[in-house]
């Protein structure tokens, strides 16, 4: 789940990094209230940002300096479309005086299973650009599984990426990236541009700090369970329909590019099915677990959900029985079918816990059934073939 600045900045602050202040406004009369606010704090300017979940917000001019009309900026920013994404809402925060710009992020190195840090002096550019030209601008250092990152790594990193006027800052911002990454599950946590800004100081001298002056967060969806709260930052405009769907209904879903619907109870089962198909011949349209013990509510919630993409020409039902019973799963079938907006051939195989009843139900609606895996995957393509030679 990815974050939306504003959202993502909210947790940094909640651990303790330093992050310019900011409002969220979904109207220009709520951008010029937040502004006048600013300027009273004795902002001289006010930058105004789209929250789109997209990065080069700046380059599409999503992000403006306004110096009078703040009302005006955020009337041309909201509604704008960048990348597919309409411009619903945007941030507002007293303009920030930039020194520099430099890159500082953790991500999740699955291979290694650490936490990396990646570090440059080549802020505010996409950092898949500088990869490209110059990878050695880039630092990398993995944290310790147990003890997070350690001081003597977070100065070696402060150090190659320039910034050893502002050690202690950049020390305790990387380490604060590493805990961030802990306390909530996330993948990435990116502060770019991490930037030395210029700001009065309070014998109105002008100081220099170190401030996340734009982050993004992704989290781990798997572990959203564990964090009361943080699925109520979700943005709906950043999932696509049918993964909404999936969740909403319980099941475990995830779209492919083939024409063979597959609906399956269990992990396993779902892969050894897409295997049994590939080997047959035919490719999935997708990967559906339907989870343990499903009754026949969730069995038309999966049927719907395989049936709303248009490439799906066939479909394979298999279950195992367990604590999931046949008959349920046989029930939910003929619900979807009769609910169902378009025909497609089905092929059922299901065997285990009930599998006599459902079959009673099955040949009364007049279903296809399989007795074998084989037989069901080699069926299932066959009705997949003639269908695309039909169409
Ligand atoms: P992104 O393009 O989506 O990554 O959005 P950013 O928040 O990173 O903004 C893009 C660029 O706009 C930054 O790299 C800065 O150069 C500039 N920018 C952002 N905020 C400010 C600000 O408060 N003051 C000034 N002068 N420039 C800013
Ligand atoms: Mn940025």
């Amino acid at each position: 789940m990815k974050l939306q600045e504003a959202d993502a900045k909210g947790l940094l602050v909640a651990q303790g990094l330093p992050v310019p202040p900011w409002s969220v406004a979904h109207t220009p009369t709520e951008a010029r209230a937040a502004a006048e606010r600013y300027r009273d704090e004795g902002a001289d300017a006010v930058v105004i940002k789209a929250q789109v979940l997209v990065g080069g917000r700046g380059k599409a001019g999503g992000v403006k300096l306004a110096k009078g009309a703040a009302e005006t900026v955020a009337a041309a920013i909201l509604g704008m479309d960048i990348k597919g994404m309409t411009v619903r809402k945007v941030l507002v925060g007293p303009a920030a005086d930039i020194v520099a710009e430099y890159y500082l992020a953790a991500v999740l190195d699955r291979a290694e299973r650490r936490i990396l840090l990646m570090g440059s002096a080549e802020g505010g550019v996409e950092i898949e650009t500088v990869a490209e030209a110059n990878p050695e601008a880039i630092i990398r250092l993995h944290a310790d599984p147990a003890l997070g990152l350690l001081p003597f790594q977070a100065r070696r990193l402060a150090f190659a990426m320039g910034l050893e006027a502002h050690l202690k800052d950049a020390v305790r911002i990387a380490q604060g990236l590493v805990t961030t990454m802990r306390a909530y599950d996330a993948d990435l946590v990116e502060i770019n541009p991490l930037a030395v800004v210029r700001e009065p100081g309070a014998d109105g001298a002008t100081v220099e700090r170190l401030v996340c002056l734009d982050a993004k967060i992704t989290l781990d969806d798997s572990a959203l369970a564990r964090h009361p709260g943080l699925e109520d930052l979700r943005d709906p405009d950043e999932e696509a329909p049918e993964d909404k769907a999936a969740r909403e209904a319980g099941l475990t879903f995830i779209k492919l590019d083939g024409t063979i619907g597959c609906m399956v109870n269990g992990a396993g089962l779902a892969m050894a099915t897409m295997d049994l198909v590939k080997r047959a011949g035919g490719e999935p349209a997708n990967f559906l677990d339907i989870g343990g013990g499903a009754r026949a509510d969730k069995v038309a919630a999966a049927m719907a959900l395989i049936l709303s993409d248009p490439k799906v020409n066939a479909i394979l039902v298999n279950i195992f029985g367990g604590i999931t019973r046949g008959d349920e799963v046989a029930q939910g079938l003929i619900e979807a079918r009769a609910q169902q907006a378009r025909d497609v051939p089905m092929v059922v195989r299901i065997v285990g816990t009930n599998a006599a009843e459902a079959a009673v139900l099955l040949a009364q609606a007049r279903f296809e059934t399989a007795a074998t895996l084989d037989e069901a995957a080699e069926k299932a393509v066959a009705a997949s073939q003639a269908a695309g030679t039909a169409a």
